[in-house]
């Protein structure tokens, strides 16, 4: 029970690698909130999670409307009385060549990947501070860190994501605050496995392209968004920390 007596907010929780985290940190004692669009799937996770023997709470949010991530904090506060960690994992993917990404396509990708990355950061960070700290996690992405074709919008966030991530470790450190980012490879969610029956994405290429010769489960995320949130990385902080088998790393033919 690593994170007992702790409170984490977990956005992007109604399914994949949010969904996963929710309910490790769960298992691991914290009181999650579940925030996401879509009440309804959140409900259900929340009410498996307190079948399980857990504390949860489902809040409808929309991460790109600054409004709904400070009431998101509220929220938290107002039901479980603090908030110890935020996982900033809400995103969505935009796949489109550039020269054909409208600016309604580019706005919407950075009012998610990147806005609500900040504005999550800092309604959290005002709380945490007023508590004496607190553990920020972001999930940004390996494709933060090299870049991928048709895919501007979505690196251009998540590398300056990575930054943020610095520069907000670096600026609250004296508050106690910590700030570290996951930078995932392809990880198998619902999303990317329906992408892949649908013959979308080049599996067996992508395999060949990845060292240690798999595509990610969301299980290979687990253990380190559970040590990042943790008390046990007390003295990590401004950190991008890739789990994505040696995919950035390689550079050969
Ligand atoms: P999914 O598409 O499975 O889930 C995305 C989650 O984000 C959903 O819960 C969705 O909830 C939520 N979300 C999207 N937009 C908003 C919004 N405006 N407000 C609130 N919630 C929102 O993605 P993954 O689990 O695959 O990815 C999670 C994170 O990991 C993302 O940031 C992604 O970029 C990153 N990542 C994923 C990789 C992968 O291969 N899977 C690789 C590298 C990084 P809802 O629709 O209910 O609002």
């Amino acid at each position: 029970m690593k994170l007992k007596g702790k409170v984490a907010i977990i956005t992007g929780a109604s399914r994949g690698i949010g969904k996963g985290i929710a309910r490790r940190y769960a298992r691991e004692g914290a009181a999650v909130v579940l925030a996401s669009r879509s009440q309804n799937l959140l409900m259900a996770i929340a009410q498996q999670i307190k079948e399980e023997g857990g504390e949860a709470l489902a809040l409808e949010v929309d991460v790109s409307q600054y409004a709904s991530v400070a009431q998101m904090v509220e929220k938290t506060v107002e039901h479980f009385g603090q908030l110890n960690i935020l996982v900033n994992n809400a995103g969505i993917a935009m796949v489109a060549p550039s020269e054909e990404l409208s600016y309604a396509e580019w706005q919407r990708a950075l009012d998610t990947d990147l806005s609500g990355v900040f504005y999550g950061c800092q309604c959290a960070a005002r709380q945490m501070i007023r508590q004496g700290g607190g553990s920020i996690i972001n999930i940004t992405s390996v494709y933060g860190l090299v870049a991928a074709p048709g895919r501007a919008a979505y690196c251009a966030s998540k590398a300056a994501c990575n930054m943020l991530t610095k520069v907000l470790a670096i600026e609250w450190a004296k508050k106690n605050i910590r700030v570290n980012a996951i930078a995932p490879g392809y990880i198998r969610t619902e999303l990317v496995q329906t992408l892949i029956d649908k013959g979308l994405l080049p599996v067996g290429a992508i395999e060949k392209r990845t060292p240690l010769g798999r595509i990610g489960e969301v299980e290979d995320i687990l253990a380190i968004a559970v040590y990042l949130a943790s008390d046990e990385s007390s003295f990590m902080t401004g950190s991008v920390i890739n789990i994505d088998g040696g995919w950035e790393a390689y550079g050969y033919i």
